[in-house]
């Protein structure tokens, strides 16, 4: 093969691969790096989590080629309840009050992956090397070379840093980030329940932090299904993740509204450090940031990835219409479009953290008010729906 690309992305996760692929749809020559190995970042034990796609970004999966092999095992959510401490729901949002017919759907991450390294292994133009792993890069103004641990040399006219929060690319272009750690973590699993979720999502703000549950398709043995993302503060010995099997099972059957019924684990128990990293550039000379390795937040609203996606989709409009995917006034564009909605989003999920994360009285007194309020007001409402969709007025 040719060793010369129009671009090198590092890191071909659920952002890394659907710029790939999309590039390459565009007749761009594309190679994507990933340290490890497809297979193993198919399995639940690897990542057990479940995303939420919003509207916005299932047009870029769509885009892709994938949307309609991930749709296949996605569960439209049809009613966001946002209660409080257990409360009956405050807020309701329905989908047809936005004429829609969902707010996204809701699918496991390691089938999100398996859609895209199925669609890698076909797709023209595109090269997908995993497991690999990069020893190097080196950035001049006409081109980057990026050297890997076979002794191989590629180039091309621009590198992309999609390898997540830790981002190696990031570090290596010596790019500073801003952020900080939340003190939480999020507990996720699966879990089975006798009656049908009937396409609900719930958000119960607790003072620990906010407890999600999200309506997933039933099992292959009819089983209904949801997962959950239990935020919890605090030391990691008093984690519910150290609870004997039977307390386990007490405390998850607690935080499930009645009409669930019976509940049970139905998947491993992984916990997750949350905290935000930005990174103050999200371009250098002939380099791009996406995704998490510019911007990861908070999952309190899950937009990390639909935000992550909206980055793919800039980059693709501009390097489509381009004949040098690194040139610099492409790049100053991606990151002046993308700087201003991420951040926003940054602060919207910041915020919202800080407000629905304690028990101090005059705030919980503020925030079951203003939910209240807003559920009154349709055009907030129907903001906040539109939002929670992916799509913006
Ligand atoms: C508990 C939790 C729940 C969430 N729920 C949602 C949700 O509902 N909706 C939503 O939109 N977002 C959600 N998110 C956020 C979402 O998971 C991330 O935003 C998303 O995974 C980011 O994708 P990415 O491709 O940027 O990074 P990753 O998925 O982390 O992929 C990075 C890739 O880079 C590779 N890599 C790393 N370093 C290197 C290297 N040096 N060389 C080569 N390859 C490398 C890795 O192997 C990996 O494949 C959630 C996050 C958490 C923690």
């Amino acid at each position: 093969m040719s060793n010369h690309f129009d671009v090198i992305i590092i890191g071909g996760g659920m952002a890394g691969l659907p710029l790939a692929l999309c590039l390459a749809k565009t007749g761009k020559k594309v190679v994507c790096i990933d340290r490890d190995d497809p297979h193993k970042q198919a399995t639940e034990k690897f990542d057990g989590r479940t995303v939420a796609i919003s509207a916005g970004g299932s047009e870029i999966m769509t885009m892709a080629g994938v949307w309609e092999d991930i749709l296949k095992d996605a569960c439209p959510i049809k009613e966001i309840k946002i209660s409080d401490n257990g409360s009956d729901s405050l807020l309701n949002f329905l989908s047809d009050e936005v004429n829609g017919d969902h707010f996204g759907h809701i699918i496991e991450n390691r089938l999100v992956r398996r859609a895209l390294f199925e669609a890698a292994k076909n797709q023209e133009n595109l090269t997908h090397l995993a497991p690999q792993s990069v020893e190097k890069f080196e950035t001049s103004s006409d081109q980057v070379e990026v050297s890997l641990s076979n002794g191989d040399i590629l180039t091309a006219n621009l590198l992309v840093g999609a390898d997540g929060r830790f981002s190696w690319v990031r570090d290596q272009a010596e790019i500073r980030t801003r952020g900080w750690e939340y003190n939480q973590r999020a507990l996720i699993c699966i879990v089975a329940h006798e009656h049908p979720h009937n396409n609900i999502a719930i958000e119960d703000f607790r003072s620990a932090g906010p407890f999600a549950i999200l309506p997933m398709i039933d099992d292959d043995k009819n089983n209904h299904r949801s997962s959950i993302v239990w935020t919890e503060h605090g030391v990691k010995r008093k984690s519910a993740k150290n609870l004997s099997d039977d307390e386990f099972q007490k405390t998850l059957q607690n935080l499930f509204p009645d009409f669930y019924g019976k509940v049970k684990r139905a998947g491993p128990l992984q916990s997750y450090p949350l905290g935000l990293i930005h990174a103050e550039k999200y371009t250098g000379q002939r380099l791009a940031l996406i995704s998490d390795a510019a911007h990861a937040i908070h999952p309190i609203a899950g937009q990390g990835l639909n935000i992550g996606l909206r980055d793919v989709k800039k980059l693709v409009e501009l390097i489509s219409h381009s004949d040098d995917a690194g040139n610099e006034a492409l790049l100053k564009e991606y990151e002046r479009a993308r700087k201003i909605d991420n951040t926003a989003m940054i602060f919207a999920t910041d915020t919202l953290n800080r407000l629905f994360s304690n028990n101090i009285t005059p705030i919980r007194m503020a925030r079951r008010f203003g939910l209240k309020t807003v559920s009154k007001l349709p055009i907030a409402k129907k903001f906040f729906m539109k939002q929670a969709m992916g799509l913006r007025d």
